[in-house]
């Protein structure tokens, strides 16, 4: 710039936008190295870790992680276990993560996952597998090579994209089947989520009995939340699976003692992967995933990403007292990008309207999943009070209009009545929305213990896999 020049903005002129972008563009050539994921500035000295837990909210906007804070704050007097980390533990280090992928701005979770997974940004969609066609090794297989035990916790399948993003390498992340042979072959330890079908032989289309093949392996599979309780101390290798598709929302499994009884919540299996895992010599990586926190999101269904994301909260919990007693852990706790658009709104005069409004889409005891379906099986008399009964909101015979339910006309589609539920219910719950897809901003990422302070206060996501690997020494 010209020093003579007065200190203030100049206006835009075509010639001082060339010449500015020009400046830029130099810039970034003299600095490449800051510019590109794989290329992290080195470090002096980075602190060493001997087990990584790696926590993720998939699809996490940062209203639905003030929500949970908030709700916790208003009902038990307590912050919320990640909220607590940042209120007292001065050593953690809090950044904003940038979370696209390869082709795109805003990313799914096998893109967003593989970042973390590989080091590399990967086409959405596939697994490890860059957009020329290389296919670097995944985290977990790193930590293998070097001896470390391995595992993989979700609520989703256990063979969905974000757990699969750090064992896998596929040009599909649909190829479920796939993901359950890679995850036998390259050895992970600790597997717990839905997915059965994708491991039992009647259900396969390759007719391959996964079960009795991990078996083989020295795995004990554990079908309830029982059964993960009574093997988890004295085994090593754990295969839990709890559900064909996705565990339930924590929402209707909070409603349902059947459920309670038999499947684990996540911070259940969590203590159970932590007991599995830390009698590892090498140390471990475990990666842990709120995966229905993003279905909430999808839906717009604010109690279901509140229910889902206090029972991510709580895992966060569990893991934080593990790490806190041992001090050779690190553990992040973040998301893979913003699903929904979630936000805790202003409502009400003086917004007097928003502390109820949390409150009461708290004391709703089921999801969309759940109620949306009977709301369009019944018959048009029924609706209006089905749907009072399921929201605990006074919704008009207007509003149960406006949703696409009028007198002769066709039922909406579950896809356009979820949308409008969420419009609906912003006047009830106080959570607005933006999308029923997957949000581009920033999101929130948290390091603490040993190694954390490599992170920088912005990270690319595939920066992240690099200070990792260089952290636990792979
Ligand atoms: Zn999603």
């Amino acid at each position: 710039m010209n020093p003579s020049h007065p200190p203030s903005i100049p206006p835009l002129t075509r010639r001082n936008f060339f010449h500015t972008a020009a400046l830029g563009a130099a810039a970034a050539a003299a600095t490449p190295a800051l510019l590109r994921g794989r290329d992290i500035p080195a470090a002096a000295s980075v602190a060493k870790a001997r087990n990584l837990i790696f926590l993720c909210s998939d699809g996490m906007n940062h209203g639905t992680l003030a929500f949970a804070d908030q709700y916790l704050r208003m009902t038990e007097d307590r912050s919320s276990h990640w909220m607590g980390l940042y209120e007292t533990d001065r050593s953690v280090v809090r950044a904003l993560m940038e979370t696209r992928s390869a082709d795109r701005l805003v990313p799914d979770s096998a893109a967003a996952g593989s970042a973390w997974g590989c080091g590399e940004r990967v086409n959405n969609g596939s697994l490890n597998i860059t957009p020329d066609g290389r296919e670097p090794a995944a985290l977990l297989v790193k930590a293998k090579a070097r001896g470390k035990k391995t595992g993989l916790v979700t609520t989703t399948t256990a063979t969905h994209a974000t757990p699969a993003s750090f064992a896998a390498n596929l040009s599909t992340r649909n190829d479920e089947e796939s993901i359950a042979v890679q995850y036998l072959e390259r050895g992970i330890d600790v597997i717990m989520g839905g997915g059965r079908p994708f491991f039992l032989q009647r259900t396969r289309g390759d007719g391959r009995d996964l079960i009795a093949e991990f078996e083989a392996k020295g795995f004990r599979v554990a079908r309830t939340a029982p059964e993960l309780k009574a093997i988890a101390a004295d085994h090593s290798r754990v295969l839990g699976l709890f559900a064909d598709g996705h565990l339930p929302y924590s929402i209707d499994h909070r409603s349902d003692s059947e459920l309670r009884a038999t499947v684990p919540t996540l911070a259940e299996m969590t203590a159970a992967a932590l007991l599995c895992l830390a009698k590892a010599r090498e140390g471990f990586v475990l990666q842990i995933e709120g995966g229905r926190v993003d279905h909430a999101g999808h839906a717009n269904d604010a109690p279901a990403i509140l229910h889902d994301q206090l029972a991510f909260d709580a895992a966060v919990g569990v893991v934080l007292a593990f790490a806190r007693e041992r001090g050779d852990t690190l553990v992040i706790v973040t998301t893979d990008h913003g699903t929904g658009g979630a936000m805790v709104n202003g409502l009400g005069s003086g917004y007097s309207a928003t502390e109820p409004g949390l409150l009461r889409a708290a004391e709703v005891r089921h999801s969309y999943e759940f109620y949306l379906p009977r709301l369009l099986a019944a018959t048009p008399g029924e609706r209006l009070s089905l749907l009072r009964n399921y929201t605990g909101c006074e919704i008009t015979e207007e509003e149960l209009a406006a949703l696409g339910f009028v007198p002769d006309g066709p039922l909406p589609n579950r896809w356009s009545l979820n949308r409008a539920m969420g419009a609906l219910l912003e006047r009830y719950f106080a959570v607005g929305w933006t999308t029923g897809h997957h949000t581009g901003e920033g999101v929130e990422f948290a390091a603490v213990g040993p190694g954390a302070g490599a992170f920088p206060a912005y990270v690319r996501n595939d920066a992240v896999h690099h200070h990792l690997t260089e952290i636990l020494g792979l």
